[in-house]
């Protein structure tokens, strides 16, 4: 399962000790939904070129095999051909994780039957040098495995398919267990090991450049985009749901003179500090994200304003109570906050809170102004039933 959106996901990073290599329960799940989306891409275009290659061999076959097995290895590739272009040709419109594993499973299996038909069709051909080719299927599906960004759980289910597949196959030939057959599984063993780890690192490099997309690198907080991105998902759930979902702008007052007057150094300590009040006072489904310098954003989700309130009144406070330390000594700092319903669309009330804040901010800063009424954008229709 993944994680729900919100700060969590962001803070995931920080943890971050391999243990998202092993399986998907620590993945954002705005990030599970884009690995989804590039391992079918994946999954289409192998199938696409698969299916055009594997009909191009038909003219060989019928050179070098007799005519009663050239034409069952035609049906043979023809079938093979015609399930490649199926896979190809149905797009997925959900982007889902386990319609992705789904497809892969799929793309795997195809060319494993395939080879028990060819092996089945060809028998004693096989001993045939010029039909060597024949023999190399399975290192070419374990090659195929490569190319995946996948987790060690995923990988290994993967791999354990596959040479399920082609046990299935030395039995029937009754070759299991030889010493020919333990010599071509354990061949096909060192290959999958190599195909897992370009697997898992494929995946580690895809999880580090969504944490450089997505998050900001001194609070580790949802930059700006990525925020606004889990803010819509939010605000379509609240929606379709009729839940109550608040938003707030805060700013930290005359930071201009902390930078000033300690160092720009101890403005990054307070920066740092004032998103570690944020983590510890909201809750993991909350979204934080650091708007712009010394701005930041929140979403409440299930929170209707006057809840919301308690909360940034607890955040105020903290802030003013709590100085912060640096090399060179302490600074004392606040915050002003805007505060309102996040309905209709997220510009409008994003508008409304700005306002709020400047209100704040007007009158005289460490303070808290909840957008009034008459100014709250309009409801949205979900809303109002
Ligand atoms: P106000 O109370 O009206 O918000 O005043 P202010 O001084 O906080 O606002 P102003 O917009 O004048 O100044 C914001 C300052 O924040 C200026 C900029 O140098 C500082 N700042 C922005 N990003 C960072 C950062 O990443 N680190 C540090 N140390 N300072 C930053
Ligand atoms: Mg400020
Ligand atoms: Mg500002």
């Amino acid at each position: 399962m993944s994680l729900p959106a919100g700060q969590k996901s962001a803070d995931l990073f920080k943890r971050m000790k391999g243990f998202e290599l092993l399986g998907t329960k620590e993945h954002p799940s705005d990030f599970s939904l884009i690995r989804a989306e590039y391992i079918n891409t994946r999954i289409r275009l192998l199938a696409l070129l698969f299916s055009v290659l594997t009909p191009l061999w038909i003219p060989v076959d019928f050179l070098i095999l007799p005519d009663g097995t050239f034409l069952s290895m035609m049906l043979a590739r023809i079938c093979l051909s015609v399930s490649l272009l199926a896979l190809w040709f149905r797009t997925s419109f959900t982007h889902s994780l386990r319609r992705a594993r789904q497809r892969l499973i799929i793309l795997m299996v195809i060319p494993s039957i395939f080879h028990l038909a060819t092996q089945m069709i060809l028998g004693d051909y096989l001993k045939d040098e010029s039909l060597a080719s024949y023999t190399f299927l399975p290192f070419l599906i374990i090659a195929i495995h490569c190319v995946f960004p996948l987790t060690l759980k995923e990988g290994a289910l993967l791999a354990f398919l596959t040479i399920f597949a082609l046990s299935v196959d030395e039995m029937i030939h009754g070759r299991f267990l030889t010493l020919q057959s333990l010599n071509t599984l354990w061949l096909l063993g060192v290959i999958m090991g190599i195909a897992v780890w370009a697997q898992l690192s494929q995946l580690h490099m895809q999880l580090k450049l969504f944490e450089k997309a997505t998050t900001d690198s001194l609070t580790g907080l949802l930059n700006r985009r990525s925020f606004m991105h889990q803010a819509e998902t939010e605000l379509n759930r609240s929606e379709r749901y009729a839940r109550p979902l608040s938003i707030a702008l805060l700013d930290l007052d005359h930071f201009k003179n902390v930078n000033d007057t300690h160092g720009h150094q101890a403005g990054d300590q307070v920066l740092i500090h004032f998103s570690g009040l944020l983590k510890e006072e909201l809750r993991s489904t909350d979204l934080i994200g650091r708007f712009g310098g010394e701005e930041f954003i929140i979403v409440l989700p299930e929170t209707p304003v006057h809840e919301a309130e308690k909360v940034l009144e607890r955040i105020l406070d903290n802030c003013r109570n709590q100085a912060v330390r640096y090399d060179g000594g302490v600074v004392n700092y606040t915050a002003s906050a805007g505060l309102g319903e996040l309905v209709s669309d997220i510009r409008s009330s994003l508008h409304a809170v700005d306002i709020a804040l400047y209100q704040a901010k007007e009158q005289g800063r460490d303070r808290l102004q909840r957008v009034p009424e008459q100014n709250q954008p309009e409801m949205n229709t979900y809303n109002k039933l």
